[in-house]
């Protein structure tokens, strides 16, 4: 609306400029010379107006907008309200993205953004300078394994594929862990997380320590009472004899809770094998056989197939000791006349596995995820019933970890389980001349 009004007094003031140079024209003699001229003036009065818009739309300064009413005065009232406009808009940017900042740079855990091409430092948190020891300006646009000092670091960068979640000593301060997040938002940055989870690291040795020191305390007591009970003869007191058997039992349950929780407490603070032998896996296998069969006390068909010409390089006692809870776990959870296989068996890749599959009851799948958990169990009757202390399957995590493996599980009700681990070529060990012939 506003501009047809411009366009009509543009075109008024066109036809008044004409008219006027018709009636000179006329009063003149020569119209055309007269029109001519008007043309002329127009178009360079034109040609400044339109210099002058050029210029100033090129020029950052501010620009003035005119109350005049002509067109070429509304062209730039136009461009004066977009710039402010802008102006206002870039303003909003810049706070909105300063308060971003501040926020970043205030957070407790440290924040670095990092190019994914070459690991460079774009910018950081004061947090990543408190933690990580990382300085302005020295450090933004340097590769992050030359800014941070750290082997575990540089060797978790080197990585093929890295990791969710490193944790490593600070390199400021050896006392205090740090817990490492990367995460990766765009095609060309990544973000490093750190904190510091000393408190956490603290909070944990203190309950490992608790529970060790618990477990320990229990265990004299624990072999006194047994001591005391298996000097009961029930044929001396037969109206204790229920009794007596009813607390020897539970003593054993005791002992073997008490055992199990020693045991995870000695693998949870180890990060290392102590030392790595050839595991003999044949004899092993025979021994777990045995084991089988005594605890399945022919109730189970029990087969046990060797079919891998290798030994494995680790612990033959924590082996032994997960995969004999597995066995034991397939013996416990499958009702009589099942059967159960065990099978040590080469991979198509170089890897070796070791399986053992039921034909149990089964265990419903939301359950899967959580077995390795301490005392979680499907079904707790079903667990003290056949003797289970809740913690076989935590104790057979924490032992593959250690083999850097880890145990994978699938299960169909009725039908059976299948718990099974895999181990790496560099794992594996060829079988000596006389293991083979033995
Ligand atoms: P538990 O001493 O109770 O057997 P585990 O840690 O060895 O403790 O196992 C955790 C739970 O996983 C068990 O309580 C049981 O419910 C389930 N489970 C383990 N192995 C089997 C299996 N072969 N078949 C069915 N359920 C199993």
């Amino acid at each position: 609306m506003r501009h047809a009004r411009y366009r009509l007094r543009e075109l008024l003031r066109l036809a008044g400029i004409y008219a006027a140079a018709l009636l000179v024209g006329v009063l003149a003699g020569d119209i055309w010379v007269a029109i001519a001229l008007a043309s002329t003036g127009l178009v360079g009065w034109h040609y400044v107006r339109l210099s002058r818009v050029l210029e100033d739309v090129a020029s950052r300064r501010r620009l003035v907008a005119t109350r005049r009413a002509g067109a070429w005065d509304a062209l730039e009232r136009m461009f004066a309200r977009r710039q402010s406009e802008l102006r206002t808009r870039r303003r909003r940017l810049v706070d909105l993205l300063r308060t971003y900042q501040r926020a970043a740079a205030a957070l407790p855990d440290a924040i670095v953004i990092l190019d994914r091409a070459d690991d460079r430092i774009v910018w950081f948190n004061r947090a990543a300078g408190r933690m990580l020891g990382l300085r302005i300006p020295q450090d933004v646009d340097a590769r992050l394994n030359e800014a941070v000092a750290s082997p575990h670091l540089a060797n978790w960068l080197a990585a093929p594929e890295r990791e969710d979640l490193l944790e490593l000593p600070s390199p400021l301060d050896p006392d205090q862990t740090l817990s490492l997040h990367p995460i990766v938002y765009n095609d060309e940055q990544w973000l490093l997380v750190a904190r510091d989870v000393s408190r956490l690291m603290h909070l944990q040795k203190v309950r490992r320590d608790f529970v060790a020191n618990v477990s320990h305390e229990l265990r004299t007591p624990l072999t006194v009472v047994h001591g005391y009970l298996d000097m009961i003869e029930p044929e001396d007191h037969p109206e204790l004899a229920g009794i007596v058997d009813e607390m020897r039992r539970q003593s054993h349950r005791m002992t073997h809770l008490v055992e199990d929780l020693l045991t995870l407490s000695r693998l949870e603070a180890q990060d290392a094998l102590a030392e790595e032998e050839t595991v003999a896996m044949r004899p092993l296998l025979d021994t777990l056989r045995r084991e089988a069969l005594a605890l399945s006390q022919g109730r189970h068909r029990i087969l046990v197939s060797d079919l891998c010409n290798c030994d494995l390089r680790g612990s033959t006692k924590e082996l032994h000791s997960a995969f004999s809870n597995l066995i034991s776990n397939a013996v416990r959870y499958t009702p009589t006349g099942g059967e159960i296989e065990v099978r040590y068996e080469a991979e198509t890749d170089g890897g070796v596995r070791f399986a053992v599959r039921d034909s149990g009851h089964g265990i419903p799948s939301q359950h899967l995820a959580r077995l390795t958990e301490r005392f979680y169990r499907v079904s707790t009757s079903r667990s003290r019933d056949s003797g289970g202390t809740g913690l076989g399957l935590s104790i057979v995590k924490h032992v593959l970890a250690l083999h850097q493996s880890h145990l994978e599980v699938s299960s169909r009700m009725g039908i059976g389980s299948v718990f099974s681990c895999r181990f790496e070529a560099e794992r594996i060990v060829p079988r000596s001349e006389e293991a083979v012939n033995a």
